[in-house]
């Protein structure tokens, strides 16, 4: 089944799940109350978001640059930079540093990157335990599933879900508290931690005057993942990359605002190198991979590329009337929601994933609430005329669209026949064109033009 088809059908069905909608509403609500009281924080809040995209644009027009500073600074540091041009490289590189130091398990931070390039999959195929230690990540990994959306994994999740999936998997009982859940996640992550050869992280940003990479997080797993294997190695998408600690300050808080509502998360890290002589905590080794996988493709795109600018921070999928209603797991891929739309097509191959753009209402709100000001809908639109242009769409839907234009193009072809013959018509050829638990619009006896002229 083509990637359209398997979309159009999950659509279908989860759009009408009134669990699903439930328990989507209700952690959507919590999300909406804390972002709504965290802007209160601002003074001007439209002037941080003109400052974090004009600092991504700059740094996006000399990314090389910048990129080449990091390495610089982070190998002098004493880390080692190393450079993935696709998916595949990442893999190999880190299987290859894991083989070496014979690593047998490794911990893992939450990280959109290492999702995108299935880290945890291909460490399985060669025998190596990855272990999510972010709660939702360990959630949906114990689930057998990929994180439900890029901030919050386990968002679909209600906490009878989560009691049902511990109950199974470590007989904990049914009725325990969120909290009792809790500690038993951290109780079963201590063993992992103290029994991991290698620490896995993602980055929030990369800093090239500094040469280190910064992770924010709640939950303090990300130091512990750090902290105890004599082993790290973080990878970061080449975008992440910003020019100085000053514009740390600003994306820190910015960020978590607009990913949780928090003023700054609980957990702000920067990771430099590893332990220098004399020094008694850290890894004795860490590794920089900086990951382009198609994202070249996008720089190279003078519309496109500002998507770059993204901080990954999930404000549009909560904005998103479209993604509230059929949920991450529909889009099949990594990144979800109006940015993932606007992304993937370009990212992977973009006849398989472009029909994403038509499912968009344009309506803007991801646009409007995008702390780095990326015109989402607008590049949903772009996406849609270059599939027009690439001739993407089905035969039948251009011929449709052209004898749609034809018609609709002057008010008289329209008045050429009355409601009834419309609504035949559509009955005949267009039943189920809103999908089948959608009625279609019916069209009145008379147009309003047919009824003006009547009437006076
Ligand atoms: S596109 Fe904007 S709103 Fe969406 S995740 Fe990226 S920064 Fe956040």
């Amino acid at each position: 089944m083509s990637n359209k088809s398997l979309f159009q059908k999950k659509a279908e069905k989860i759009a009408f799940n009134e669990n699903h909608r439930k328990t989507i509403r209700f952690n959507m609500g919590k999300y909406y109350a804390a972002v709504n009281a965290g802007k209160a924080r601002y003074n001007n809040l439209e002037a941080t978001r003109t400052r974090t995209a004009n600092i991504k644009r700059h740094t996006l027009e000399n990314l090389a640059q910048y990129l080449q500073e990091f390495e610089e600074t982070f190998t002098r540091n004493g880390g080692e930079v190393l450079w993935a041009r696709t998916a595949d490289d990442a893999v190999q590189f880190i299987s290859r540093i894991l083989q070496e130091h014979n690593v047998k398990s490794v911990v893992k931070s939450k990280s959109m990157t290492t999702e995108e390039i299935e880290l945890n999959h291909e460490l399985e195929k060669i025998g190596i335990e990855s272990v999510e230690t972010d709660l939702g990540e360990y959630i949906v990994q114990l689930a057998g599933e990929k994180p439900y959306h890029i901030v919050t994994p386990a968002m679909h999740k209600s906490k009878r879900d989560v009691a049902e999936l511990f109950h199974n998997h470590f007989n904990f009982p049914l009725d325990s508290t969120a909290e009792e859940m809790t500690a038993l996640a951290r109780e079963k992550l201590r063993e992992k931690y103290l029994a991991a050869g290698a620490g896995i992280t993602g980055a929030n940003f990369v800093i090239a005057n500094k040469g280190a990479i910064c992770v924010t997080e709640n939950e303090g797993n990300a130091i512990m993942s750090t902290a105890f294997p004599p082993i790290h190695i973080a990878i970061a998408g080449i975008e992440k990359v910003i020019p100085s600690m000053q514009d740390l300050a600003v994306f820190w808080a910015h960020l978590a605002q607009h990913g949780t509502g928090q003023a700054i998360s609980s957990y702000s890290s920067m990771f430099s190198a590893a332990k220098k002589e004399g020094e008694s905590d850290g890894p004795k080794k860490m590794y920089v991979i900086l990951l382009d996988n198609g994202r070249t493709n996008l720089y190279k795109n003078k519309t496109f590329n500002v998507a770059l600018s993204c901080i990954r921070c999930g404000a549009c999928l909560n904005a998103c009337p479209i993604y509230k209603n059929i949920g991450g797991y529909t889009y099949n891929t990594t990144y979800q929601g109006p940015i993932g739309t606007v992304i993937t097509p370009h990212l992977k191959n973009f006849a398989d994933y472009v029909h994403l753009s038509s499912a968009c209402s344009l309506c803007g709100a991801c646009s409007s609430v995008c702390p780095q000001r990326i015109p989402l809908h607008e590049l949903i639109l772009e996406n849609r005329k270059l599939a027009v242009q690439e001739k993407l769409s089905p035969e039948i839907e251009r011929i449709g669209m052209k004898g749609f234009e034809f018609i609709t193009a002057k008010g008289s072809r329209m008045d050429s026949v009355n409601g009834t013959v419309k609504n035949t018509a559509i009955a005949l050829f267009a039943k189920n064109a809103w999908g089948k638990k959608r009625a279609m619009p019916r069209f009145a006896t008379l147009s309003f033009r047919k009824l003006y002229k009547k009437n006076t």
